[in-house]
């Protein structure tokens, strides 16, 4: 099995993320399994990391999102109401020539699998007509496979969040506008997956539906709907908002978000689709794009979808999904506006926007180059590295397990007696550990009092090293990493 190495610096990243025990191919042993992808050690912390900053900004810091954990297989009819069973399709073709399977609409980008000689990279051969291929993965639930039972492994995670809207509003106070919050995996037999994790056939997505009023209602409880000004942030929710400004504060708060882990504007674009590439249903979608090293790519989208998926399911449940609004003294079935990101994708932003190589030189003249991930101290899987000077003097490993001890309950800390300090830090700076913390013979005293109980805090991006009393340690690194 072929691992995607579509540009030389995406080369290096696999490879890194490999080699560190960031993200390995599923299966590797029986020869990997095309589309899946396992996180080890460091991807794991690194994903857990990304999740948790995602669910806390989008329900706890909120006090009108809440949250929701459904399960991945659901009645087939909520995927016959979403319309996924009919419509949620792609183009597939094969090509004669070389008896590949493309997705028709990316068949130039897209090198020829199975014979690059023949079909060179553009898959020049006889290709047949393009078929709509569902891109579902089917199962059967109970003892007998047959057409009875069969069952989907979910898509996303969002119709979950519709089908269970009524029992969140009947059980939670919460009130329109408010929002459903889900982190969860997603399934998708992609025709072609490739670019590393970034098209996957299992995959987690967060997902949020914010539900707002219809216009109408706004506009008859305020004699109006407040109009999107000029660009920026429309600033915070005001009840007369309709639609338009809240599908512009939420692309504006998910870009915050990126912002706030390290992903800054400039690497980010916004791309709204126009009135022809929408949904029948949609008001609006931008997708927010980061600029990857295989080309510029969705990370999220975000739709205004209107009540289509509500209506559709009170529709096939003959369940009644109307809100009664008190304030407004009307029933009428919410509209949402939807910020649906991949996780998975994410992780792969991090890892292209943390990576730098640099040349080193040492004192003795020699040079060498220097791989560092500048993770955002919020995401980075291990905060800070605790390193003793040496290994075979029991004073300096004890304190420096004390050190270690004091900082693990507050964050992942990595204890490292290994080698030479210069390598550690090295394996530290390849890891996106952001600290350093050095235990050396002045941390007991032996070179005066001045610094006893005090160690050598190193920082990855400056390499800078200051002196830190062991009492101050947890104070000062804490909220950086958090
Ligand atoms: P694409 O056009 O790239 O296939 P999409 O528009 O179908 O994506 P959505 O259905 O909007 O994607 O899903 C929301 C998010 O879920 C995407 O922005 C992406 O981050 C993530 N996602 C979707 N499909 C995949 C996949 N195959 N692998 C990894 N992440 C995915």
């Amino acid at each position: 099995m072929s691992t995607p190495k579509e540009t030389p610096l995406m080369e290096k990243i696999v490879s890194l993320c490999k080699r560190r025990g960031f993200i390995f191919q599923s299966s590797e042993i029986y020869g990997g399994i095309n589309g899946f992808w396992d996180y080890g050690p460091l991807g794991a912390e690194l994903k857990r990391n990304v999740k948790d900053l995602w669910w806390r900004s989008m329900t706890r810091m909120r006090e009108d999102v809440v949250g929701l954990d459904a399960t991945i297989i659901m009645h087939p009819n909520i995927w016959k109401a979403s319309g996924h069973v009919d419509t949620f399709t792609d183009p597939m073709l094969d090509c004669k020539t070389c008896k590949g399977r493309f997705r028709a609409d990316q068949i130039n980008e897209i090198p020829c699998p199975q014979k690059p000689s023949k079909c060179v990279n553009q898959c020049e051969g006889e290709k047949t007509e393009p078929r709509p291929f569902n891109l579902m993965f089917t199962t059967h639930v109970g003892p007998i496979a047959d057409d009875d039972n069969v069952a989907y492994l979910r898509p996303e995670t969002a119709q979950a969040i519709f089908a269970q809207f009524k029992n969140v509003v009947d059980s939670s106070r919460v009130k329109i506008p408010f929002g459903i919050a889900q982190v969860g995996k997603a399934f998708r037999n992609e025709v072609t997956p490739r670019n590393f994790t970034f098209r996957s056939r299992e995959f987690e997505q967060m997902e949020l539906e914010f539900f707002i009023k219809p216009d109408e209602v706004v506009h008859k409880q305020h004699g109006g709907v407040a109009q999107l000004g000029v660009d920026g942030h429309p600033g915070e929710p005001q009840p007369n908002w309709g639609w338009q400004l809240w599908h512009k504060y939420w692309v504006e708060e998910r870009i915050r978000f990126y912002e706030g882990i390290g992903l800054p504007r400039t690497s980010l674009a916004e791309y709204w689709q126009s009135k022809e590439e929408l949904a029948h249903y949609a008001k609006a979608c931008v997708d927010i794009l980061y600029k990857f090293p295989f080309g510029t790519q969705e990370l999220e989208g975000i739709a205004a979808r209107g009540d289509f998926d509500l209506a559709q399911h009170q529709k096939h449940s003959g369940k009644s999904q109307e809100y009664f609004d008190q304030e407004a003294a009307t029933k009428y079935v919410p509209h949402v506006i939807e910020p649906s990101a991949g996780a998975d994708r994410l992780v792969l932003a991090l890892l292209c926007e943390a990576f730098f190589e640099e040349q080193t030189t040492d004192e003795k003249g020699k040079t060498e180059t220097r791989t560092v991930l500048r993770f955002h101290p919020r995401i980075a899987p291990v905060k800070v590295g605790i390193f003793p000077l040496l290994k075979n003097k029991p004073e300096l490993v004890a304190k420096a397990r004390e050190v270690f001890e004091t900082l693990r309950p507050s964050m992942n800390v990595f204890y490292d007696e290994g080698g030479s300090i210069g390598k550690r830090y090295a394996r530290q700076d390849e890891a996106g550990t952001p600290f350093g913390v050095t235990i050396d013979f002045d941390t007991l005293g032996e070179n005066g009092p001045d610094l006893k109980e005090t160690v050598t805090l190193r920082h990855r991006d400056t390499q800078a090293q200051e002196r830190v009393p062991i009492s101050k340690l947890l104070g000062r690194i804490l909220p950086l990493v958090s």
